[in-house]
């Protein structure tokens, strides 16, 4: 599947904010957002205001690229919000929260969703038990997501739990950093999404 493979802190700068990419060095001084607070590029410091069209673009871009969606992806989790009851830009998120990648990352067994899809492609995470290697895959409710038995040591998890461990994980899931696994407990509402986004201006951006 195509996906993204160049700088990726150039995403963060063209939203004007961190979208934690890199894993660890999100957390220091070097993240280039804090260096140059203004977007890449030749035009870059001489851009002008946004308008209602461009704003709700970039909430829509910086959305996707948070979670590495690709346009046609992220337009299909957006067709699947819509069709679900209840109001579609917290559903739009839920879908997004519930990938995989998302979950191995969140759970804190890898730095970034970058690492943690990286880490479900090559099949180091189990679902309920059974292999899964699609960074997509849905988890819900109840679902135990754990690190293969013989991925345990890999050193990038190891940090990785280290990192995460001072920062703790959302209180809608229930991780065992000593046996690297962790439950599901609950699809997460937007109260509990720690996100700063505004997804009403990605429904009106597809809405319109
Ligand atoms: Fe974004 Fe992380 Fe790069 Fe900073 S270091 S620009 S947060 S990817």
């Amino acid at each position: 599947m195509a996906r993204y493979k160049e700088a990726v802190c150039r995403l963060c700068r063209r939203e004007g904010e961190k979208l934690f990419l890199k894993g660890e060095k999100c957390y220091t001084n070097k993240c280039p957002v804090e260096k140059r607070t203004y977007p890449p590029g030749q035009h870059g410091q001489g851009r002008r205001k946004a308008t209602d069209y461009g704003m709700h673009l970039r909430e829509k871009q910086k959305v996707r690229r948070m979670y590495g969606v690709l346009e046609k992806q992220f337009r299909r989790y957006y067709e699947v919000a819509n069709r679900r009851p209840g109001v579609t830009g917290e559903n739009l998120l839920q879908v997004l929260e519930c990938r995989l990648d998302n979950i191995v990352y969140r759970m804190g067994f890898a730095p970034s969703r970058p690492a943690a899809r990286q880490l479900v492609l090559h099949g180091h995470i189990r679902v309920n038990g059974r292999k899964v290697d699609i960074p997509s895959y849905e988890v819900r409710a109840g679902d135990i997501v754990a690190v293969k038995e013989g991925s345990r040591n890999i050193p990038l998890i190891k940090s990785s739990i280290e990192a995460a461990a001072s920062r703790g994980v959302p209180e809608w899931l229930e991780v065992d950093w000593e046996q690297q696994t962790g439950k599901v407990l609950a699809v997460p509402t937007r109260e509990q999404m720690d996100l700063a986004v505004q997804e009403h201006l990605i429904v009106e951006h597809y809405s319109r």
